[in-house]
């Protein structure tokens, strides 16, 4: 498929123009472009909210580079459909891995006698197999195969993420579900990076920039 991008950067104005000349053109999907490179995340966020109400509703929306796990189900509250983002595998090859309530740090010494998988119930090939400790003492260890464990469940867990809220779309209850999931997830600045490197947080946070 091919998909126009809309671009635009912060300007209200330059991103409806930019919207009813993609749209014009007719393509398979639209990308909303320009976004997530650094801008603070209120202004990301008034970015997606005006270029949307141009997009066609029966075509797939998707927006690029994109995003933390809150960020995800906001942006799919506002019209969103698709995302890429390099943060479960740039986080994991750090020692970082996601659960629903935030971020670990493996490398911290807390998890070095840890039993537990890295979030209990999850259904990936690393927590069915592997412990926190053991997983800390492979980064530790520089092995390898520490940042692959962490990778995987990473990408389950973003993967798993988008499947419930399908369903949860679906089933009519996606905001509750979106609700309770970002009111359950502490984003820490520290370990989460955009793709510049700026802390990224949800809801908006001025003091944390
Ligand atoms: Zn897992």
């Amino acid at each position: 498929m091919l998909f126009g991008i809309i671009q635009g950067a912060t300007f209200e104005d330059l991103r409806k123009q930019s919207a009813q000349a993609i749209v014009d053109l007719d393509f398979d999907g639209y990308a909303v472009g320009g976004v997530s490179v650094g801008e603070p995340e209120e202004e990301m966020v008034r970015a997606v909210e005006s270029t949307e109400p141009f997009l066609p509703r029966d075509k797939p929306r998707y927006a690029m580079g994109l995003g933390t796990p809150p960020q995800l189900l906001e942006m799919i509250a506002r019209g969103m459909d698709m995302f890429d983002c390099v943060l479960p595998t740039r986080l994991a090859r750090n020692g970082t891995a996601f659960t629903s309530t935030g971020t670990l740090n493996l490398k911290n010494a807390e998890f070095a006698l840890d039993k537990h998988p890295i979030e209990e119930g999850c259904e990936c090939s690393t927590c069915r197999e592997f412990t926190r400790g053991y997983i800390r003492h492979l980064i530790k260890a520089e092995e390898i195969l520490g940042l692959r464990l962490i990778t995987v469940h990473n990408l389950h867990f973003y993967l798993d993420l988008m499947r419930r809220a399908r369903g949860a779309i679906e089933n009519g209850s996606f905001e509750g579900f979106r609700k309770d999931f970002v009111s359950n997830y502490k984003t820490r600045d520290v370990d989460v990076t955009n793709s510049v490197g700026e802390a990224a947080s949800f809801p908006p946070n001025k003091s944390g920039r």
